[in-house]
């Protein structure tokens, strides 16, 4: 016997499995049964019990195969194949729909063993859709105990009947290469968690005895996953730390002057989470650390911290955005939370100030090339931009922390090549996210990194009335909304309207045939400029497709009171700080996931005065999308609204943003098994601590390179 996949299927058989992603011997014994049936005993044909799962061994008497009427949209006519099957005593019948094959199959005078769901058809017993094995005498596959085990279904494989699947796999669980079979568990993890060896666990999918030995198998493939995802994160992490970094030290006058005029206290949360950064700072090995927190926790003063810390320490700080409008907001917030501590220029800056630039790509060429060279000579301490600064042309004197905003639109590489202009060491890098992340996710898409978490709104809960309006079911309060917008505006606040287009679009959805009008952010700010309602409102427009000096003006307009309102798509989703705003309309609500809408809302509201917030739609409320809405309606609690998210989406939408969007995890839920995914770290850390290049553990080597994407599996190299 061999151990090929081309020894049991012919060429056509092998394109078949290749389409259902079965290319070697190992997937084939990865290929699981969806489900099993499983028999109660074996009785014969007049014992059979109505409703249950039978398994039975005839011998086939008689196939045939009618044609039945074709019905109208029926491109062929079905057919019926009847097989009459004798147990010894009594005599069967069992029809199937379209498996003419079965002629060929089921020939007379076969034994057959069906299993099905007893039927009584006619006042006759039947077996209602059964799978089926064939045994002849000449098969040595067949023993006794198949007839009273749990019986395996396989998903179907076009073209491919379950038995010779089925007979194929029962083959190669024990003729496969011994390398199928080596376990990518240590002896001593599954001791302890109590699971089955790799080959048996294998044997207990494909022909368990009792239905506990499945249920013990399937645990571990559970397990598999969570270590391989684990392993990989840890010895990517225990990497990050083993790279030389410059120490940076909190001592200098920067820092000190920063916190003598902070104008407020820092949390609790603020001052454990600058303690947790400032003692990586001080490590000579690189900081890896995530900072996430609601939407205004707190994160940039915390950020600012710890740039302030490398400044005082000699070094420099580079703060990278997403975005344009992003990054001149950090800018700001920046300048903001510095005050008379920012350096008016480069040249004049006093021991205790700080230089602080702004790059992004639409700089006039000159101004750029001057700040380049500041940057290079160390003139510049710290530096906000986008991906600009990542060009080529960028030198640092001596870069010593980067701090990441919005990981999730950064990539892995665009990291490394900012980190690769540091020279011999490496700077420390604090990745922040403007939105909470859930607890399982943050364990697993970034458990490659330290977790810091803010979890204290500084201005104590924070007060957003929201309300999902449906303006399909309820038209006319868009105009008593636009009231409250006026008074809003006439106490001196101002507020936001923000849809998810820049111009009218027409959507044909594809179920209803409905054709949708969705109106853009121009449109919305022409009407609202002539709805009587709003007379003497100043109402600006803002949106990504306007020239940065166009978009910074209406900015500082709105900032400054000049502007009342200001209708924008998501170019203010994050950073945007407008304390003066306490109102915002979003239309198009459902259009939004629910963490975007979270980022909008916490546009308001920002200096704890209470705000008010509508989320409209224009679908009738009972259609899918508006239970969405009222979610984000329904609480404050970013950290809440996260878990609502995974749960809703599925994870599989919420990973695929991330660098584990090609992995292939097929057991392994990042929702349900967060308490598998935390023990296995510990299992993996162990691995990696004895024996970081799994040495000997090569099966979990592949496993690694089997489930995670190439360019994210640390071990390819390695083996
Ligand atoms: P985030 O980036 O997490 O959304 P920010 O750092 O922008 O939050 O802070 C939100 C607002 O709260 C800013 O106006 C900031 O100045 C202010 N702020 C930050 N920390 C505190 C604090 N400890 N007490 C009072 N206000 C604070
Ligand atoms: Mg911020």
């Amino acid at each position: 016997m061999s151990a090929r996949l081309d020894d049991y299927f012919t060429k056509r058989d092998l394109g078949f499995l290749r389409k259902r992603g079965i290319e070697s011997v190992g997937d084939l014994l990865h290929f699981f049964p969806r489900r099993f049936l499983v028999p109660g005993e074996k009785t014969p044909f007049g014992g059979l019990p109505i409703g249950e799962t039978a398994i039975v061994q005839a011998e086939v008497l008689s196939v045939d195969t009618r044609m039945l009427e074709r019905r109208t949209g029926q491109k062929r006519p079905p057919s019926l194949t009847t097989v009459l099957i004798n147990d010894g005593a009594m005599t069967m019948k069992i029809a199937f729909f379209n498996q003419q094959w079965l002629q060929q199959q089921l020939t007379p005078g076969l034994v057959v063993v069906f299993a099905g769901t007893v039927e009584e058809f006619r006042g006759q017993l039947t077996l209602k859709s059964p799978v089926w094995l064939n045994r002849d005498e000449h098969d040595e596959t067949w023993t006794p105990e198949d007839l009273s085990s749990p019986f395996p279904v396989y998903s179907r494989v076009k073209g491919i009947a379950q038995s010779r699947l089925w007979k194929a796999i029962k083959v190669l669980l024990d003729v496969a290469d011994p390398v199928e079979f080596e376990d990518p568990l240590p002896t001593g993890m599954r001791e302890q968690l109590d699971l089955p060896d790799l080959r048996t666990a294998l044997g207990d999918m494909h022909r368990p005895r009792t239905q506990a030995d499945m249920e013990r198998a399937q645990q571990r493939w559970k397990w598999e996953e969570a270590l391989a995802l684990q392993t990989e994160l840890v010895s990517r992490k225990a990497d990050y730390e083993q790279l030389s970094a410059t120490p940076l030290f909190d001592v200098g006058a920067r820092s000190r002057r920063f916190e003598a005029n902070l104008p407020f206290a820092l949390t609790a949360s603020q001052v454990r989470v600058g303690e947790e950064i400032s003692r990586d700072l001080a490590r000579s090995t690189a900081m890896h650390r995530l900072l996430h927190g609601d939407v205004g926790s707190g994160k940039t003063v915390v950020a600012l911290r710890a740039m302030l810390t490398a400044v005082d320490s000699g070094a420099q700080a580079a703060m990278l955005a997403p975005t344009e409008v992003l990054a001149t907001q950090h800018f700001r917030s920046i300048e903001g939370l510095l005050g008379e501590q920012m350096a008016l220029s480069p040249l004049l800056a006093e021991d205790d100030q700080v230089r602080v630039a702004l790059m992004t790509g639409s700089m006039p060429a000159r101004e750029r090339r001057q700040l380049a060279l500041d940057l290079a000579a160390g003139q510049i301490d710290i530096v906000v931009g986008t991906h600009a600064l990542m060009s080529e042309t960028t030198m640092f004197a001596e870069l010593g922390l980067i701090v990441v905003d919005e990981q999730h639109r950064f990539g892995v590489e665009q990291r490394e090549a900012l980190r690769s202009k540091a020279g011999l060491t490496v700077p420390h890098t604090l990745v922040m996210s403007a939105t909470p992340i859930p607890r399982t996710v943050a364990m697993t898409v970034f458990a490659d990194l330290d977790v810091s978490t803010l979890d204290e709104m500084p201005a104590g809960p924070k007060d957003v009335t929201t309300h999902a309006v449906s303006l399909a079911d309820h038209p006319a309060w868009l105009s008593r909304i636009h009231q409250l917008l006026a008074d809003t505006v006439r106490r001196g606040e101002g507020g936001f309207v923000v849809a998810p287009r820049i111009e009218n679009t027409e959507v044909e959805d594809l179920e209803s045939g409905r054709v949708e009008q969705f109106i853009g952010v121009e449109e919305i700010r022409e009407r609202m400029t002539r709805a009587p309602e709003l007379a003497g409102l100043s109402i600006g427009l803002m949106h990504g497709k306007m020239p940065m000096a166009e978009k910074d003006r209406v900015m500082n307009d709105f900032l400054t009171g000049e502007l009342d309102v200001l209708v924008a798509t998501t170019v203010i989703e994050v950073g945007i700080d407008v304390p003066r705003a306490t109102m915002m309309i979003i239309h198009e609500a459902d259009r939004f996931g629910v963490a975007q809408l979270h980022q909008l809302r916490g546009r308001v509201g920002r200096d704890g005065r209470a705000a008010t917030c509508f989320l409209l739609t224009n679908r009738p409320e009972e259609e899918p999308g508006f239970e969405r809405i009222q979610a984000v309606a329904g609480t404050l609690d970013g950290f809440v609204l996260a878990e609502y998210d995974l749960d809703s989406r599925g994870e599989g939408d919420v990973l695929g943003a991330s660098q584990w969007g090609g992995s292939s995890l097929r057991h392994l839920s990042v929702l349900r098994d967060a308490a598998v995914i935390e023990h296995a770290r510990s299992f993996a850390e162990k691995i990696v601590e004895v024996d970081p290049d799994l040495s000997s553990l090569p099966a979990l080597r592949r496993l690694i390179r089997r489930i995670l994407p190439a360019e994210a599996a640390h071990f390819i190299e390695a083996s």
